[in-house]
């Protein structure tokens, strides 16, 4: 149809009608880095001649990877509008779906006031697909256009993306983990073009999602660095309130109170995985969240983070998805026992996670019945992971760090120990073959890169006998296994992630010893008010560190505290921190 000519009937078509019938459904195509198309840049006229002729003020610039002739892609358009304003964003959006975009499906790598809108446009006999990018941050905008353009200036640059597209496509599993996986390398060439984003200058304030131990450790180690704490915790005597500056006394799923909290903070971060994607979604909204809501979406979810992992080709335990006891049952049948049900979201230090075994059918049968019993509801709500029981050598994690220049440095490997599921001691680096840590160590950045997450993430894994590691879980956030570091290594896990999501270089991660050992104090006895006894005698050692985390009441197996020793001899470590730990008791 010819634009303004009139219609058989006689009518003359608007504009706008004429337009609707021509943004295609997006075609999905497999993964691959094809060849540059000159066909890209028609597409991204032709959607800027459209999108011109109902809102002559709007401009649709082509980026990304089409836009720079000679480097190939996904061939995938990738287009942008940079709104005047944050306020027009719904209604460019509302404009786009009535062209005939569509909202992606699935996991979203963007928050809502900075869509990302599909469709694809026929060129030529073939329709090509679309991103369409609104962009309302002129910071971001200003990061999309240097990168193209270093891409067109460098014909180095081009050819090193080449090679990193070639070798992702390997492996991504998704064009979702494929894109995620380049955002390291993006933002290292943004920093060489002095266009990283910004640092959080001293005396800003970092907005911490939870107010636990590991919320005040990380308060403790920013504090130094002049950053004030602004921190979002139902209790209002949690162990991170005597470090915060601001406390919101709220819910982990109360949204409008996370929006709070991004309102008083230049960066958020999150201390635990049960913080809701909607509080991360809507921080996501307003101030940069990291890690990402994304790589939280990925790990807070047992199913997903099993079948992200897959995803990446990294081993798991054999394992089933569980939603009805029929499904239990098959799993059983399928894996035998003995197993591992757990619940999807929400269990931690191994609360919600139940056995299965049974050496005759009856008492396999009666174990899967109790198993069911007690997670029936959880099932139904969210899901259960059914999971073999894998008969490991040695439990070690890895913490890794990436900055915001998307470098990473690893801390050594260490090997935990676990009691029913909840840490009791680590030691690092992790004794065994050197070869095990090397391997713990390149998984773990892997992971961190395919999630794209700046500060700490903590990997967890069993070393089996022969040696193969099987990744268990996955923390995007500073963990118990890493507390050491506070001690053994001179920049801790801590410090290390504040500078990370601060957009400030790492640290030295030089050992200050051989080897260092780390205890928790756990809670004993019934729920009553806290009262430490046995300090002295724990710190006539004068070797021994006793961090405290200032919880107001104590119960069984509560993580309190911790104590950690650095030395020359690991075995030594280990036999002077369980000492420490042993004269450590709370008052009845
Ligand atoms: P999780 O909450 O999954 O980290 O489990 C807590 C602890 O339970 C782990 O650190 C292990 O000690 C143990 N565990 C969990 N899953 C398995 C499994 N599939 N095989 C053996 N031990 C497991």
């Amino acid at each position: 149809m010819i634009l303004g000519q009139p219609d058989r009937d006689g009518s003359r078509p608007t504009l706008a009608l004429v337009i609707e019938r021509r943004i295609l459904a997006y075609p999905q195509r497999p993964l691959a880095v094809r060849p540059p198309d000159p066909r890209a840049a028609v597409v991204a006229a032709r959607v800027d001649a459209m999108i011109r002729s109902r809102r002559p003020d709007l401009e649709v610039v082509h980026i990304g990877s089409s836009a720079v002739p000679d480097l190939p892609g996904k061939g995938v358009v990738d287009l942008g509008i940079h709104p005047a304003s944050r306020a027009d964003v719904a209604a460019i959006e509302q404009l786009l779906l009535e062209l005939g975009f569509a909202r992606m499906r699935g996991p979203a790598a963007f928050p809502n006031s900075r869509p990302l809108l599909i469709g694809g446009l026929e060129e030529d006999g073939e329709t090509l697909p679309i991103h369409l990018h609104v962009i309302p941050d002129p910071g971001e905008w200003a990061r999309q256009l240097t990168f193209r353009d270093e891409l067109r200036r460098d014909p180095d640059l081009r050819a090193r993306y080449t090679a990193l597209k070639h070798q992702l496509v390997e492996v991504a599993p998704s064009s979702l983990q494929y894109s995620l996986s380049k955002t390291a390398f993006i933002r290292g060439v943004l920093e060489e073009a002095g266009a990283a984003e910004p640092s959080v200058p001293s005396g800003g304030t970092i907005g911490i999602l939870g107010g636990g131990q590991l919320g005040r450790m990380l308060a403790l180690a920013a504090r130094p660095l002049g950053y004030r704490i602004a921190i979002l915790d139902p209790d209002p005597n949690c162990p991170a309130a005597a470090l915060a500056d601001e406390q919101i006394v709220a819910a982990y799923d109360d949204t409008a109170a996370a929006a709070r909290l991004a309102s008083l903070s230049d960066v958020v971060t999150y201390e635990l995985e049960h913080v809701s994607l909607g509080a991360a979604r809507a921080v996501d909204e307003l101030r940069p969240i990291r890690p990402s809501a994304f790589a939280l979406a990925m790990t807070q979810d047992r199913i997903s983070e099993r079948r992200f992992l897959e995803g990446l080709g990294i081993p798991v335990a054999p394992w089933r998805e569980v939603r009805s006891l029929a499904a239990l049952v098959a799993g059983v049948e399928a894996l035998g026992t003995p197993l591992r049900l757990k619940v999807a979201i929400g269990g931690y230090d191994g609360r919600r996670q139940v056995r299965i075994t049974g050496a005759t059918t009856a008492e396999r049968n009666a174990s899967v019945q109790a198993a069911w019993a007690a997670l029936a509801s959880a099932a139904l709500a969210d899901g259960l992971v059914l999971e073999r029981e894998v008969a490991f050598r040695d439990e070690v994690s890895v913490v890794v760090v990436t900055d915001l220049g998307g470098r990473q440095a690893a801390f050594p490997a260490a090997r935990n120990v676990h009691d029913e599921g909840i840490l009791i001691e680590s030691v690092a680096p992790a004794p065994g073959p050197r070869t095990i840590g090397t391997a713990a160590t390149a998984i773990a950045k892997r992971i961190a890169t395919a999630l794209d997450a700046v500060g700490v993430v903590t990997v967890e894994m069993f070393a089996m006998p022969d040696g193969s590691l099987l990744v268990n879980e996955l923390a995007p956030r500073v963990h118990n296994s890493g507390h050491l570091t506070i001690e053994a290594c001179r920049t801790s896990q801590f410090e290390q992630h504040v500078r990370a999501i601060c957009g400030l270089p790492l640290g030295s991660m030089a050992p200050t010893a051989a080897g260092a050992a780390m205890v928790n104090l756990l809670g004993t006895g019934r729920d009553r008010p806290a009262r430490l006894l046995g300090l002295e005698q724990a710190m006539r050692d004068p070797g021994v560190s006793v961090h405290v985390y200032g919880k107001r009441r104590v119960f069984e197996r509560r993580k309190m505290g911790h104590v950690t020793v650095v030395s020359e001899r690991l075995g030594d470590a280990m036999d002077r921190a369980r000492a420490a730990a042993a004269h450590l008791t709370w008052a009845d």
